[in-house]
């Protein structure tokens, strides 16, 4: 039987109401406590890293998290994340990057309904999670709602209901159904994984919105190692009569910041090529582009990337390799 080891982190999952809303309260054992069952599939231990809300997750947390499951890596068969879902997307992409090529399954889930509720969730994504951590599904995952989401991939685009996150410019890698993954995908894996333990988090990102003053970005480049610009559509920068967006980001460049376009568009990525907007930036300056890469994923990419090197040609170089499936057009 497999051995899984359940990481408790916090979120709705393990959350009691409290006088001022809902908190985490449980523990990971106490989790299981509702899963008597769950003994038939595996053997499940629990162990308790973090009680947060993951909208106070950091990539400190990160760290923690990665370090857990490289102390424990040759103790289990594979790894449970009981997490928030505000961020969970965020911690699964980071935890892609500081856990590369993992032979053994690393699933994060989590819950839109706590446990303890009537109505809730909870027990079918930890059963979910559990059958998925179980079989020979590699690398780093998000489980929920009976999809299996690729870590770098995923998305929380549903802020209620119990279908949640959503798989990104990718199809999913597999579903459960009764219990059983039925596989679409799989990822490839080494027979040791990569662990990481640094991480640059001077990363910022600067949502445009019709009118964004250009010196938001200057001082947000000021303020950080790396920009992300989440531009409109396949992506471009604005010139208005008062400013030029790309004087400041040319500035930012000049003085050793990483600049990458993207899109705050959900599907189908970036393409700078297309329009004046966009083809004047790429010709011009230095910039890297997302095309399907989320967000997120670019985020936790940076800040690996930039834990590793400054050195702009291996910053490019590292950005465009594909980590676990996260960049496929470009
Ligand atoms: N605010 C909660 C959290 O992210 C939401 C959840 O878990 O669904 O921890």
């Amino acid at each position: 039987m497999k051995k899984i080891l359940l990481i408790g982190t916090g979120g709705t999952i393990a959350s009691e109401m409290g006088d001022n809303g809902l908190r985490p309260e449980l523990t990971s054992e106490q989790l299981l406590r509702y899963l008597p069952d769950i003994g038939q599939l595996c053997q499940l231990e629990g162990m308790q890293l973090l009680d947060l809300d993951s909208t106070n997750m950091t990539p400190a947390h990160w760290l923690a998290i990665a370090g857990e499951i490289r102390r424990c890596y040759d103790d289990y068969d594979g790894f449970i994340v009981a997490h928030g879902t505000d961020t969970m997307a965020y911690t699964a992409a980071a935890l892609s990057y500081l856990i590369q090529d993992s032979p053994k399954p690393i699933v994060l889930t989590g819950a839109q309904k706590p446990i303890s509720y009537e109505t809730t969730d909870s027990k079918q994504n930890l059963r979910d999670a559990a059958a998925a951590a179980c079989s020979t599904l590699c690398g780093v995952t998000i489980v929920f709602n009976g999809k299996v989401i690729l870590g770098t991939r995923a998305r929380k685009t549903r802020s209620k209901s119990f279908a949640a996150f959503e798989s990104i410019n990718h199809p999913l890698l597999a579903i459960i159904q009764d219990g059983r993954l039925v596989r679409y995908i799989q990822p490839s894996s080494a027979t040791r994984p990569h662990f990481y333990d640094t991480l640059d988090t001077k990363v910022s990102l600067l949502k445009l919105i019709p009118g964004t003053d250009p010196a938001l970005a200057a001082w947000m480049l000021e303020r950080s190692d790396a920009l992300i610009v989440e531009s409109f559509g396949v992506g471009g920068l604005p010139a208005y009569d008062s400013g030029d967006f790309c004087d400041v980001i040319r500035a930012g460049l000049e003085a050793g910041k990483v600049v990458v376009m993207t899109t705050q568009v959900a599907n189908e990525g970036s393409d700078l090529s297309v329009y004046q907007v966009g083809s004047r930036l790429k010709g011009d300056l230095p910039i890297l582009e997302a095309y399907d890469m989320t967000t997120e994923a670019v985020t936790a990419k940076l800040m690996w990337i930039l834990g590793q090197t400054k050195n702009r040609r291996e910053v490019e170089r590292l950005f465009y390799t594909p980590i676990a499936r996260d960049i496929l057009k470009f």
